[in-house]
């Protein structure tokens, strides 16, 4: 899916309910659907200041929300006292390490992961739903930095 099709879709969820398509919301939805990073609410605030477009916090709030609802986007919580959010777009299920200096989010998914996890829930007689990982950690740019 391109951002013209998400961006379709968000103005076919907010028309289905009857919702009002305004700039803003559109503004807040090709940040989040057309970003590749994991946005916090403020990192999307300051976005839209630097395209010159103004939404209030409830706004910004609001829109994730919907934007949650309509399945285009997903909340992550990485344990750092905010949420972030990505776009549902060509991801498929991967987990994510996290900086805890910089705040830098990398991707990864890995098959044999998988496999651990289906095997732990099954010799804990559980039937696998889902499962998240954070591995939490310094980035090589970060490590870099301190060792000068
Ligand atoms: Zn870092
Ligand atoms: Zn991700």
């Amino acid at each position: 899916m391109d951002r013209d099709e998400v961006s379709r879709q968000f103005r076919a969820y907010l028309r289905d309910h009857n919702l009002p398509i305004t700039a803003q919301r559109l503004a807040i939805a090709d940040i989040v659907l057309g970003s590749d990073n994991h946005l916090s609410a403020e990192d999307i605030m300051l976005e839209l200041g630097a395209r010159g477009a103004v939404a209030g916090t409830a706004t910004v709030y609001r829109t994730l929300e919907l934007l949650i609802r309509s399945g285009l986007a997903v909340e992550r919580d990485f344990g750092e006292g905010f949420k972030r959010f990505e776009s549902t777009r060509d991801t498929p299920h991967h987990e994510h390490l996290l900086c805890t200096l910089c705040g830098k989010v990398t991707e990864f998914s890995d098959e044999r992961l998988e496999r651990m996890t289906m095997l732990i829930a099954e010799s804990n007689g559980y039937s696998r739903l889902r499962h998240r990982l954070v591995i939490a950690g310094v980035c090589e740019g970060c490590r870099n930095r301190e060792s000068v």
